[in-house]
């Protein structure tokens, strides 16, 4: 068993579906489990349907509409007017209006899943449809009945011994199966998702409950790269890389794989491929056990929108113990996100992320104990496998506010 994932931007529109079709033909599709995201930027789109819906605005209406439009175009494109699917996307519609004309409960997270779900439902419905058409004969399956989870709302936790019973008892043998990436249900079936870009964990999910032989995800770019290509001019294909690297990268701020992914493969030794829908023939990255990382480079991550926070006590006493465990305190009650620690006699300094936009809060709090100064808005460059001749360059480049090394990794906070 193969399991093959595609994500948004892999399936956004005819072409791109057709594209999907033609790899599974290059590929093999028997004994494939296919996990598929919602199409494009759907998902974007269902989370503002939902706050229009709370805010009870009159946007709501357009919006679903909106939604409606995009996905009609796409099934104009693959299917003749008179084909059933068109049908089954209305009945989904309807199922979406009736909810919000019935639902009573106005927990933010619990609607968001009931809704951003049919995303994906959408997407793989169509697509489904589709591959049956042109011959790719496969069985559609609802990751809501199949990946069973707790009631966390949009960010729910996987019940991995009844998940794994359930994606057993299917059959997969010499067939093609398609279900959803990014959600769930929890044991009442109530809808619920794993986390935004939550498809890649889904994936890692179905592959370590089939106790697959590997894991393929498909994506725009030739492989894993030893730099975001959206920073960074100059980029290297990485051929092998471990489960291990794939993690620290990850840690450090690279977003090609969701890092939930790596773990369930992990542990059962299952090799996750990732390969450029764009060039099919060409062999991508392979991560597994085993060799650090191949060509042996250097690896750039990038993490903006960093706050860089010193915090000295106010009697020039030590910053010990008892201290820092206060600043953490305050740190958790805010959910500040710290990136990066370093600490001296009377200082210490924190690279922290402020998600919720809480750090004018933070700081007034702080500053009734300590003495604070801070940098809004630097980046934190992080560079595994650094040589001297990187160190230079970034030096040269960039005002440098702190710096931290380790063995592997170097770490630069710049303006
Ligand atoms: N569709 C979901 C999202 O955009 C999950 C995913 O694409 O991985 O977050
Ligand atoms: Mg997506």
């Amino acid at each position: 068993m193969k399991v093959f994932k595609f994500g948004g931007a892999s399936v956004k529109d005819a072409k791109s579906i057709i594209n999907v079709a033609k790899i599974l033909k290059s590929e093999g599709y028997s004994a494939v489990f296919l996990v598929i995201s919602a199409m494009g930027k759907m998902t974007n789109a269902f989370e503002e349907v939902v706050q229009s819906y709370l805010s009870n605005s009159k946007d709501l209406a357009i919006k679903l509409a909106d939604i409606k439009n995009y996905h009609d175009a796409i099934l104009y494109d693959l299917f003749e007017k008179s084909h059933p699917i068109f049908n089954e996307i209305n009945l989904m519609f309807l199922e979406i209006s009736q909810f919000f004309i019935q639902n009573k409960n106005s927990n933010y997270d619990y609607v968001y899943d009931q809704i951003v779900c049919y995303g994906e439902l959408f997407s793989t419905k169509i697509i489904s449809s589709y591959l049956n058409k042109t011959g790719i004969s496969n069985s559609w399956y609802d990751a809501r009945q199949l990946i069973k989870t707790n009631t966390d709302f949009r960010n729910a936790v996987v019940d991995w011994d009844g998940t794994c019973q359930n994606i057993q008892q299917l059959n997969t043998t010499n067939n093609l199966c398609i279900s959803q990436g990014f959600i769930g249900g929890t044991s009442n079936s109530i809808s619920t998702t794993l986390g935004r870009e939550g498809s890649d964990y889904s994936a890692a999910i179905f592959a370590y409950c089939l106790n697959a032989e590997s894991l393929t995800i498909w994506k725009d770019v030739p492989g894993v790269l030893n730099a975001d290509p959206r920073y960074f001019k100059k980029t290297e294909l990485l051929n092998q890389i471990s489960y291990r690297e794939i993690l620290e990268m990850a840690f450090y701020g690279a977003s090609v794989i969701h890092p939930k992914t790596i773990k369930p493969l992990e542990n059962k030794n299952i090799p996750l491929h990732v390969r450029s829908f764009v060039n099919p023939k060409e062999s991508g990255t392979i991560i597994t056990k085993g060799i650090t990382i191949s060509p042996s480079t250097s690896c750039y991550t990038i993490k903006n929108k960093q706050i860089l926070l010193s915090i000295a006590t106010k009697d020039f006493s030590f910053m010990i113990e008892h201290n820092i465990s206060h600043i953490f305190q305050l740190f958790t009650e805010y959910k500040i996100k710290v990136n990066l620690i370093q600490n001296s006699a009377i200082s210490f300094s924190v690279c922290i992320e402020d998600p919720y936009t809480q750090f004018k809060h933070l700081y007034k709090k702080l500053s009734e104990h300590y003495i604070l100064t801070f940098n809004l808005d630097v980046s934190l460059l992080s560079i595994r496998h650094f040589t001297t001749k990187n160190i230079k360059a970034i030096q040269s480049k960039h005002k440098v506010l702190l710096t931290q090394q380790t063995s592997k990794t170097i770490q630069f906070i710049v303006n």
